[in-house]
């Protein structure tokens, strides 16, 4: 389904992933663990397309998506979020949210004023609607998306990548800085999603979430893949402890 081939990336001498290879299958919820730098933020951007491999490749279902540029990625079906997003100064919440959606299907441009385009508009700020009241966004919704809390942009972005529909998403850290109450609807959210058949691949710190969420754990450890294992062997796992308490 989503298949990383021996992907290297170096930032000037800084060799930050070295032949990474991860398999991911349908219906999986990969948690993607490692220390600060590691190489996470980096390995979801050569998968999106943001930053171009130095060697290796990437494939989901079947097709080369490494040379894909970043604004087309939605049409292959994948979705992600930022670890910092920013967002537009001038755009309301609910605006990002509808923009989302037509960077993704690209309808209304081509249709404008047509009786299917206004349909389309219609299915897109009901679908938006719901989003945002979904992960606690509707009383933000008609403010400037650049003036909402970090935590709130988060979520936002969380919005944005839904409204593609994709049948993968690809996350950064989404509860980083989100309040604990709010991080149960975040799992709930996301768990319904997966039961509904969408694939998750999820940078993530916590432990807790990590083990109430994912059905498997991809560890890296400065730009290596030191572990692929289920979330209750991390403990035993040497390489892991290795790479977090700094032993190696
Ligand atoms: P964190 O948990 O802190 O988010 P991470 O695992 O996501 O860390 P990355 O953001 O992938 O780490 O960064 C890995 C390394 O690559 C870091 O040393 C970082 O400085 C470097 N790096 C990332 N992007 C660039 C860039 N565009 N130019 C130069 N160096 C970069
Ligand atoms: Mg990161």
């Amino acid at each position: 389904f989503l298949d990383i081939r021996s992907v290297a990336k170096a930032f000037g001498g800084n060799q930050v992933l070295e032949d990474v290879s991860v398999q991911i299958a349908p219906g999986e919820i990969v948690g993607l663990l490692g220390p600060n730098g590691s190489g996470k933020s980096t390995l979801l951007n050569v998968i999106t397309g943001f930053t171009p491999a130095d060697a290796g490749s990437v494939h989901f279902d079947g097709r080369r998506i490494d040379r894909v540029a970043a604004h087309r990625i939605v049409r292959t079906g994948m979705a992600r979020t930022f670890q910092l997003p920013s967002m537009p100064a001038k755009m309301s919440v609910m605006e990002v949210a509808m923009a989302a959606a037509t960077a993704h299907h690209g309808v209304f441009d081509t249709l404008v004023g047509t009786a299917r385009a206004r349909a389309t508009e219609r299915a897109a700020r009901d679908k938006a609607a719901h989003l945002l009241q979904e992960l606690l966004l509707t009383p933000v919704r008609d403010l400037p998306a650049a003036a909402i809390s970090g935590g709130q942009k988060k979520l936002l972005g969380i919005v944005c990548a839904l409204m593609a529909e994709p049948r993968m998403l690809l996350l950064d850290e989404p509860t980083a800085g989100v309040h604990p109450n709010l991080r149960r609807d975040i799992v709930a959210a996301l768990q319904r999603l997966n039961a509904q058949g969408m694939t998750l691949v999820i940078v993530e710190h916590d432990m807790h979430f990590i083990r109430d969420v994912c059905t498997r754990c991809v560890v890296l450890d400065r730009g290596s893949i030191v572990a692929s294992c289920r979330p209750d062997e991390l403990a035993s796992n040497d390489r892991v402890l290795q790479a977090y308490l700094g032993t190696a």
